[in-house]
């Protein structure tokens, strides 16, 4: 008999070690190419066990079939999973552990003992002693948003083929690219799926069910310093790493964003800020900062009314002889 957790590890190990980093600046579909050796991978070992439909659509979604096992006329359902991580730490190389019944101790991570899981700042990894817990080695991502969703529809579909005792109808299985940059489903997907309902398995903690999604948009500001030498530059050098931190400090840091809010209050999340004050000119400076507006219903526990939304354009209330692009950030879901 074969043993199904020992499967459901072995795969997200498998499937974790592959790099499927997307890439929002990209602009094909999917975002990289190496996201379809994982879709690729999975596409052979659907075949092998025995799913119908197999089939890899042009736009980077591989979808297939577990067939119905019952007379009656139960309605297609569909299980949906991402392949890609996000692009916001280092995802090659990734070296999956599992730490086997874990004990509850510190869990230190070898290729870099810096970073150490511990029980006492973890509630929830505290409530799961005993059990085997899967990390990265400490200098990449794991992955397992979402390879544990695609580990777990593998799973489900190797077990369910190889058991049509098992009653069920017609489920349809759906792996798509993507999901980390918001490109969203594509929108001949639904067709394709043909689906009366349909699941996403990437989700939190376990038990949880979300049923309401999560808007988003993204505002990318570009600032354009005036540079000058330090020691002439009284009146004239224009710093654009001092507006980029303006810009940042007048977001709502003590209500919207991700570590003060919850519930369906939107907030705003800075994800990456850099850049230099200004070396010459006319060469100009450029200070690239993304500041994503998350402003959607994020479905924590049973939520409640939408809150007040502030609004805010981030970049134009700053002044200075300044240029910035694409500042306005807004949402459809506010
Ligand atoms: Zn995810």
């Amino acid at each position: 008999m074969v043993d199904v957790i020992a499967e459901l590890g072995d795969r997200l190990v498998r499937y974790c070690r592959i790099d499927t980093q997307s890439d929002p600046d990209s602009k094909t579909t999917p975002s990289t190419e190496k996201q379809y050796e994982l879709l690729r991978l999975l596409e052979r070992e659907l075949t092998e066990m025995g799913a119908a439909d197999v089939t890899l659509l042009p736009y980077g979604t591989l979808v297939a079939t577990i067939p119905t096992t019952v007379e009656t006329n139960a309605p297609t359902i569909a299980f949906c999973a991402h392949v890609d991580t996000t692009p916001q730490f280092i995802g090659r190389g990734v070296k999956p552990i599992i730490h086997r019944a874990w004990d509850g101790s510190d869990i230190v991570l070898p290729d870099n003992p810096t970073q150490v899981l511990s029980a006492r700042e973890l509630p929830y990894l505290a409530s799961r002693i005993g059990h085997d817990i899967v990390t990265a080695s400490g200098t990449t991502l794991l992955g397992a948003d979402d390879k544990t969703g695609v580990a777990i529809l593998m799973t489900m579909a190797r077990h369910l083929l190889a058991n049509p005792s098992l009653p069920h109808g017609t489920i349809r299985l759906c792996f798509t690219p993507d999901e980390e940059i918001g490109r969203g489903v594509h929108p001949e997907l639904p067709k394709a799926l043909g689906a009366a309902f349909a699941y996403t398995l990437d989700g939190g903690e376990r038990g949880e069910l979300v049923c309401e999604t999560f808007s988003a948009d993204l505002a990318k500001i570009e600032i354009e310093g005036v540079s000058i030498h330090p020691g002439w530059a009284k009146g004239k050098l224009v710093n654009a790493l001092h507006l980029m931190a303006r810009i940042i400090d007048i977001l709502p840091q003590a209500t919207d964003t991700p570590e003060v809010s919850d519930g369906r209050r939107g907030f705003w999340h800075v994800v990456s800020a850099g850049g230099s004050a200004a070396r010459s000119r006319p060469a100009p400076t450029r200070t690239p900062a993304r500041i994503p507006a998350w402003r959607g219903a994020r479905a924590r526990g049973s939520g409640g009314p939408p809150e007040d939304r502030p609004t805010i354009a981030a970049g134009p209330t700053a002044a200075g002889p300044w240029r910035a692009a694409n500042t306005t950030a807004s949402c459809p879901a506010c």
